[in-house]
């Protein structure tokens, strides 16, 4: 027997927001523990909580940058349970009543190879709601510790339908998902600081069988990889059980990732579990035409939308767009170059290859240099384009000067005037060295008179020798073809 997997994903987001979702403590990462509290955030009695506006804008944000319907009345309920990481005892979220409904994500999977694009297809989303985070365990031999800090920031809740079919799509998804939601500046999604988290939904039924199969829900999946490394050993044990004749149990199970597999946590707890009910504190939000018309003003271009208008209108290739796309500022970074040298193909090879290995090799154990402390801009960039283009320097030169102006920030033009770089497209002196070098090698005149054309690269290469790499190769091939024909 065969069988199929069905994934549905619920993402956590949190939010990047200057205070908590209901009091005007900030949110932040890497402070000391239990220093971002006070009585709203422990629920201290008589505390009483205050909506935070710009976590309700960035949340109709999201929900405009996902197509989903924003919701005209949305409410506040108690989720009630008992854990250490929330001293209320509930937690404020919504229930029955969700500020964003629908929605759907674009993936794209891989092609044949890097060099094409691959396959589109929208991803159906089921809801979005806001809710505030809890606090942070961590677990020693004997004991726990607890930190409040994270507990009460806003924290968003994106369910997809079941409607992911491979480990694959799913990190297609989370890609996509997060390259979003970064690109509007709602959160910069960094895993590793838990600003997205990830519990995936598993299982698996008959190949051809319509009806969904029991669900397991993996907690644990710590980043994009891990995401598609548990659900893929998940699908793995559930094909197997029930192939040696088992059945599998609804329940929430962890993902080791050291060890690579899954083991029971608890059985799935209910919806009427939590006796959600409104939360008397806080009033339901109305959300007007106008408020929801305003946002979609500040919706920027979404990522795939942006490759295809840059295969499309500035003929790039798909190589140089899947580069380029993900990282937002680095779009910007073309288009301005592009706006001042219009020579698109080459300002996206210069950006790609060598401003990228720049910055990486300028960065980090946290990762590359970020392109806003890089002292080239686009109006370096522009300027080397346009150095090359009109034939005042070689692109190997042009290459080579390359790390010197990331690191000094000196314009192209100045650095190659320093340094006597500029091409000589001086005619009667390349003549004079083509002459030299032709006297020089008399071997491969006679070879290209004979009929060798490929003879002429050998004498190019004396050019260029004699020249340190200054000579305008397009003259001097110019010059060697008129000699050697006299
Ligand atoms: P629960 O009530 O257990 O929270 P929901 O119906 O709210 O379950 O769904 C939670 C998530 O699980 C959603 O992302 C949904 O798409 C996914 N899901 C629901 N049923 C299945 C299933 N049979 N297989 C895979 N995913 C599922
Ligand atoms: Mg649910």
């Amino acid at each position: 027997m065969e069988y199929e997997a069905v994934i549905g994903l619920e993402v956590h987001v949190q939010v990047d927001t200057k205070s908590k979702m209901f009091t005007r403590t900030p949110r932040g990462y890497g402070e000391p523990p239990n220093t971002l509290t006070d009585p709203v955030v422990m629920g201290l009695p008589g505390a009483l909580p205050v909506m935070n506006f710009e976590a309700i804008e960035k949340s109709i944000k999201v929900g405009l940058l996902l197509g989903c319907e924003i919701a005209k009345v949305c409410k506040w309920d108690r989720k009630n349970y008992f854990y250490p990481d929330m001293p209320k005892n509930y937690q404020i979220s919504q229930f029955d009543q969700p500020i964003c409904l629908g929605g759907e994500v674009e993936i794209e999977m891989e092609g044949e190879n890097r060099s094409v694009m691959g396959s589109h297809r929208k991803v159906q989303l089921t809801r979005i709601h806001l809710e505030e985070d809890v606090g942070k365990l961590t677990h020693f031999e004997n004991d726990s510790l607890v930190d409040y800090n994270r507990a009460g920031s806003a924290l968003l809740e994106i369910v997809s339908e079941p409607d992911l079919f491979s480990p694959d799509e799913v990190f297609a998804y989370l890609t996509s998902l997060r390259n979003s939601l970064v690109y509007a500046g709602i959160s910069d999604c960094d895993m590793e600081k838990g600003e997205m988290r990830c519990d995936a939904n598993v299982s698996v039924r008959p190949q051809g069988e319509s009806e969904l199969g029991t669900k397991v829900e993996l907690k644990n999946l710590n980043t994009i990889s891990g995401v598609r490394n548990g659900v893929e050993y998940e699908i793995k044990r559930q094909s197997s059980t029930l192939r040696e004749g088992g059945t599998i149990s609804q329940e929430t199970r962890r993902w080791n990732p050291e060890q690579k597999y899954t083991t029971a946590m608890r059985s799935k707890e209910m919806a009427h579990d939590y006796r959600y009910f409104p939360d008397p504190d806080l009033m339901p939000v109305e959300i007007d035409d106008d408020w929801v018309e305003r946002i979609k003003l500040e919706i920027p271009e979404m990522p795939f939308d942006k490759q295809r208008r840059f295969m499309e209108n500035h003929g790039l290739p798909y190589s140089s767009t899947s580069a380029l796309c993900p990282d937002r500022k680095l779009c910007d970074f073309f288009e301005e170059t592009v706006s001042k040298c219009s020579q698109a193909k080459k300002a996206a090879n210069w950006i790609v290859n060598d401003l990228l290995r720049e910055l990486s090799a300028a960065g980090d154990e946290n990762g590359p240099m970020p392109l806003d402390q890089s002292k080239m801009t686009p109006v370096h960039c522009a300027e080397l384009v346009t150095l090359v283009e009109d034939g005042s320097i070689s692109s190997n030169i042009a290459k080579e000067i390359f790390p010197e102006i990331f690191a000094s920030g000196k314009m192209p033009a100045a650095l190659v005037e320093e340094k006597g770089l500029k091409q000589t497209s001086d005619t009667t002196e390349l003549e004079s060295i083509c002459s030299q070098v032709m006297s020089d090698h008399p071997k491969a005149v006679e070879e290209f008179k004979g009929g060798k054309e490929n003879a002429i690269n050998a004498l190019k290469g004396q050019v260029m020798k004699a020249t340190r790499g200054q000579a305008n190769p397009k003259i001097v091939d110019d010059l060697l073809r008129k000699l050697l024909s006299s």
